[in-house]
């Protein structure tokens, strides 16, 4: 029978339990296991078949277990203690307060460390209950609210709410993957609705072509002390279409997803503003756009500042300014198709007609920020990150390497710039411990007195020095084999829905050994990921798998993108093999990888493979997880491996780079992996000592946990967030002054440097002393002294930098990792002719070359490179 309608029945909690539904409230439960003790122990059935969520035991436990529950003093109590923790938690200053302090007080000027900050994300992974994230992008927007918390920053989170979510994946028959849409009733999930002072629902209103406004309501998931709204279009009144806006996470046709990226980025910010003036909130002086299907906000902030009725009505450019120097970008892929493009005529139509959803702000103008108009550009398409580079002063990728590769990707925006001068930076990823760290792994350090919630995450590390070998060891074991269990339990009922019948499933009992080598491999099926490397030469893998004295075992996880076939079929490929009754039990595939899986998965690994298309993988933080669950990486140097890789914290998959032909590179590569395994990983492991305990492996996993464990951290990741792009950009907003007066006169300075940028030109260059080369050749310390004759036409010295630039020289006379230093005005020669001069010291032997460059010079950039203009000597 089938119900016509579906409603969620709130629990009556029982007088003494009030604290109950506060704790349930709040998720931070998702990462405080002592507050999920006290769900667990009200009933453990309960908290095992609704996986682990307050909520769902609240649901689930009976009238009778709750009176009883209430009448027992001693568990009353502990509910009380587990409140009264919290509230601490939520109102004690942390980190962010006590740093913004100190600063305060060390220097002279107020801190620059903001009020508040937005950050817009498309998906979310805060916990298993509320399944709105597809991969790593959502986990770590999840993370970044979580560590943000527990420092005490004072963030407030944007994003959708899907009635979907994401899909749950399960197989059939023939391997094949098979996607189904939980109907997501946010009554269940762990949010509650913004609600006006007296009751009625918030929401905010977009404005649609050719049709009414859309509505969205909004729900606010308590994330610690975090705030993350989440806006859900399924509202009376909406015409089904409206409806349909936030029904799944990338799901959907171009125009779909525009409208979802439309109500991310407008409507999200409508929805800050809304919350703040309901709740008395500080109103954001930074937002950070996670990705570029956040970008739209830089286009609601053009409107609010342009034509907003309360405020200052600025003219676009200074607003512009205003908005860019306040917003910080982060761009996640350098693989071209995970860059968001949309046909130039569909984002017109939502634009058109005074501004579309966005009255007032000019549609050529919201156009002309996301065309890619420089060379290998597509004049038709609209592109989401360029936009958003063109937002934000600020603008990141997400490791070292990607920081590079970014540069590279993005140089077309600021062609007359080398590479490495290209505004983008980088913060590398991290991961949140207290989410992701399994509880016996934490109980080593937490015994030896290291706190977990300290401040000082390090100290927490270093407790683990201290951990004896046969201790690490059993702990890894019991790891292992809570994996093991928890696979077999996953694989019966994977094969229960695949049509197997109970009878023919006793061998999934024997699947896995917990005392075998165990190589995890879980990621989305995207094909950079090459989830079908390890199966290159069938024969190879199977003799590593079946070796008799050193087994390997492997347990492998991903979704593919419901529209990636191809995905799909490498997904066949390895069920297929592990179908395999010689191999099925030493190599498993589990469905539906999500927090729930995960959690379990990364600790009972030994050891974390990752052979991505080099460099492809931006930054990828499973691996961060392992390794902080003494999980020893065996990775192509890719993303944050490549920079934290240190040759004796896990194996690096050399990678065949240059090899043009893919397949040759697949081959060699694969050939690489098959290798380590058996040389380095694999006779490590076993290689025992007499009580059995692999000291050599032991060693190698307590340099992994020291070596990495404070670096792959979030709560590093958001700090530096703080120091290096919030701060600074509240530092810059404020400076353009209350009144917005440093912005029009920014705006305006920008329009004339622009206009008069073509009459600048450097006309002749002299170097003097030794380095004039004609008799002597110089010698190391000797001085070059540098003369430049400059043309700055209608401009003046102060608006510019004249600099030298100088470095080793290459073979075709460039200059190698080049340093700049600024020439000084010497004198003025009339007719807008300038002499200015400086020198270095020549600092290393071999070949040298100089230049002088002239760049647009301003208090409020942030960058030399930020207008794309210089000039140099012809
Ligand atoms: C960490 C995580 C990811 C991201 O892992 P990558 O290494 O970036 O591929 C994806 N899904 C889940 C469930 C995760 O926990």
């Amino acid at each position: 029978m089938r119900a016509i309608r579906r409603l969620t029945v709130r629990p009556a909690l029982p007088a003494p339990l009030e604290a109950l539904g506060e704790l349930a409230g709040n998720l931070r439960w998702a990462w405080h296991p002592a507050t999920g003790d006290l769900f667990a122990a009200l009933d453990p059935q309960a908290w095992e078949s609704s996986e682990h969520d307050p909520r769902g035991v609240l649901g689930l436990v009976s009238r009778d277990r709750l009176e009883e529950a209430a009448a027992d003093q001693e568990y009353v109590a502990r509910v009380e203690a587990g409140r009264a923790d919290l509230r601490a938690y939520l109102s004690t200053d942390r980190w962010y307060q006590r740093a913004a302090q100190q600063e305060a007080q060390q220097g002279a000027e107020p801190t620059s460390w903001p009020a508040a900050i937005g950050y817009l994300s498309a998906e979310f992974g805060v916990a298993a209950a509320l399944p709105q994230y597809s991969g790593g992008l959502g986990i770590l927007a999840g993370d970044h609210l979580k560590a943000a918390s527990d420092l005490g920053v004072p963030i407030i989170g944007v994003g959708l709410l899907y009635t979907h979510g994401y899909f749950r994946q399960s197989l059939d028959r023939h391997a094949w993957q098979q996607e189904h849409y939980p109907l997501l009733d946010p009554n269940a999930l762990p949010v509650q609705l913004l609600r006006e002072d007296d009751g009625t629902p918030a929401s905010v209103t977009l404005a649609q072509p050719g049709g009414p406004d859309l509505v969205a309501r909004i729900w606010v998931a308590s994330v610690g002390r975090v705030p993350l709204l989440m806006l859900d279009t399924d509202v009376k009144g909406n015409p089904q279409h409206y409806v349909d806006v936030t029904d799944r996470l990338y799901g959907g046709d171009a125009e779909h997803r525009l409208r979802q990226e439309l109500l991310l980025g407008v409507g999200g910010l409508r929805a800050i503003r809304e919350y703040c003036r309901i709740t008395g909130h500080a109103a954001p002086e930074v937002f950070h756009l996670n990705e570029g299907h956040a970008g739209f906000l830089g286009i609601e902030r053009l409107r609010e500042l342009t034509v907003a009725d309360d405020g200052p009505r600025l003219d676009l450019e200074a607003a512009l300014e205003v908005g860019r120097a306040s917003t910080v970008f982060t761009t996640h892929t350098p693989v071209p198709a995970g860059i968001d493009r949309f046909p130039r005529t569909l984002v017109e139509q939502y634009f058109a007609d005074h501004g579309g959803v966005t009255p007032g702000v000019p549609t050529e103008r919201v156009l002309a920020l996301g065309s890619e108009g420089y060379e290998g550009g597509d004049p038709g398409v609209f592109n989401m990150a360029v936009m958003g580079f063109r937002l934000a002063q600020r603008a990141n990728g997400v490791s070292r390497l990607h920081g590079h590769v970014s540069r590279e990707m993005f140089n077309g925006l600021w062609p007359d710039f080398d590479i490495d001068e290209v505004p983008i930076t980088s913060i590398t990823n991290g991961v949140h411990a207290p989410t992701w760290v399994a509880r016996d792994v934490l109980g080593l350090a937490a015994v030896r007195g290291a706190d977990p919630d300290g401040d000082d995450t390090s100290a927490f590390w270093r407790a683990v020095e201290e951990v004896p070998d046969a201790e690490l060891w059993s702990v890894k074991r019991a790891q292992r084999e809570r994996l093991v269990s928890e696979v077999r339990r996953r694989l019966r009922a994977s094969w229960l829905q695949r049509g197997a019948t109970p009878a023919e499933l006793g061998w999934t009992e024997e699947v896995l050994d917990p005392d075998v080598l165990t190589i995890g491999f879980a990621r989305r099926a995207a094909s950079y990921k090459r989830l079908t490397l390890m199966m290159r030469d069938p024969a190879r893998l199977t003799r590593l798998l079946l070796d008799p004295e050193r087994p390997v075992q492997l347990v492998i996880a991903g979704k593919a993108h419901p529209a990636d076939d191809g995905g799909k079929r490498l997904i066949q490929q390895i069920v297929q093999l592990s179908d395999d009754p010689e191999l099925r039990h030493r190599i498993v595939f589990l469905p539906d990888y999500d927090i729930a899986m995960a959690q379990p998965f990364y600790p009972g690994c030994d050891v974390w493979l990752n052979n991505p298309l080099r460099p492809y993988e931006a930054c990828g933080t499973s691996g961060m997880k392992a390794a902080l669950n003494g999980g020893l990486n065996l990775s192509v140097l890719d993303g944050w491996w490549d920079e934290w890789f240190d040759g004796a914290n896990g194996w690096a998959i050399p990678s065949a780079d240059g090899l043009e032909d893919p397949d040759h590179r697949d081959d060699v590569e694969a050939a690489a992996l098959y290798g380590l395994v058996e040389r380095e990983v694999a006779p490590r492991f076993y290689d025992t000592d007499a009580a059995g305990v692999p000291t050599r492996w032991t060693d190698m996993l307590r340099h992994t946990l020291l070596s990495l464990c404070p670096k792959v951290l979030a709560s590093r990741m958001v700090r530096d967030y703080v120091r290096q792009l919030y701060a600074p950009a509240t530092a810059s907003a404020r400076a353009l002054g209350a009144d917005h007066a440093g912005a029009v006169a920014l705006a305006g300075w920008k329009q004339r440097v622009r206009e008069g940028w073509h009459a600048v030109r450097v006309e002749h260059v002299e170097g003097s002393g030794a380095a004039q080369g004609e008799v002597d050749v110089p010698e190391v310390g000797d001085t070059l002294t540098v003369r430049a004759f400059v043309a700055l036409g209608a401009l003046a010295p102060a608006d510019v930098a004249v600099q030298l630039v100088q470095g080793r020289a290459g073979e075709a006379d460039d200059i190698l990792e080049p340093t700049t230093a600024d020439l000084g005005l010497a004198e003025e020669l009339g007719g807008g002719r300038y002499r200015y001069e400086g020198s270095v010291e020549l600092a290393a032997a071999g070949p040298f070359g100089y230049t002088v460059r002239v760049l647009p010079h301003h208090a409020a950039l942030a960058a030399p490179a930020e207008l794309g203009l210089v000039t140099y000597p012809r």
